[in-house]
């Protein structure tokens, strides 16, 4: 396994929307295990290949907490198949975003459809911190951000931050 530089906003990569997956081949199974290894030394509960700078329909997240077995899932071509009424407010960060969070409205409940790492179709219900999580990062897969969700002016103070953040680091 490998760790994979993680890509940070604003970038026209996190902007794409993502390419289905036709073939669990070797290829995806190894970026499914690198992204878990990069999100969990991170750390962060989820991750995205578009963050990894792969333009594929692939997430993984493992909301477990500190004192839990971890629970990693991994996921491809993610489909929300339906999603509840009730709405669950959460304080969101991302690993594309370090140090910045916001509290996003999402619903509180979810189904998701998604192809394992062996091929086989899978169907799972989700609610509170997992659902965020993995609706967070099926919208990285559309090319959409957390901060998308927040007023101009919030979002522009994120990414004028995030700007010099990139700034300083290509200088250093
Ligand atoms: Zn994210």
């Amino acid at each position: 396994m490998a760790l994979l530089p993680i890509i940070y906003a604003p970038d026209n990569r996190l902007k794409l929307k993502c390419q289905e997956v036709h073939e669990i081949d070797e290829s995806v199974c190894k970026l499914m295990d690198d992204m878990l290894e990069t999100m969990y030394a991170a750390p962060g509960i989820g991750l995205s290949a578009p963050q990894v700078g792969d333009n594929r329909r692939i997430l993984v997240c493992d909301v477990a907490r500190e004192k839990e077995a971890p629970n990693p899932m991994k996921m491809v071509n993610p489909i929300v198949v339906w999603s509840s009424d009730e709405i669950f407010v959460a304080e969101e960060g991302c690993l594309s975003l370090p140090k910045h969070f916001a509290e996003v409205k999402r619903p509180k409940e979810i189904r998701v459809k998604y192809i394992d790492e062996t091929g086989n179709n899978q169907e799972v219900a989700a609610d509170g911190l997992l659902a965020a999580c993995i609706q967070h990062e099926i919208d990285h897969l559309d090319g959409i951000l957390f901060v998308d969700y927040l007023s101009p002016l919030k979002r522009n103070i994120i990414l004028r931050k995030m700007k010099k953040l990139k700034r300083l680091k290509e200088a250093a």
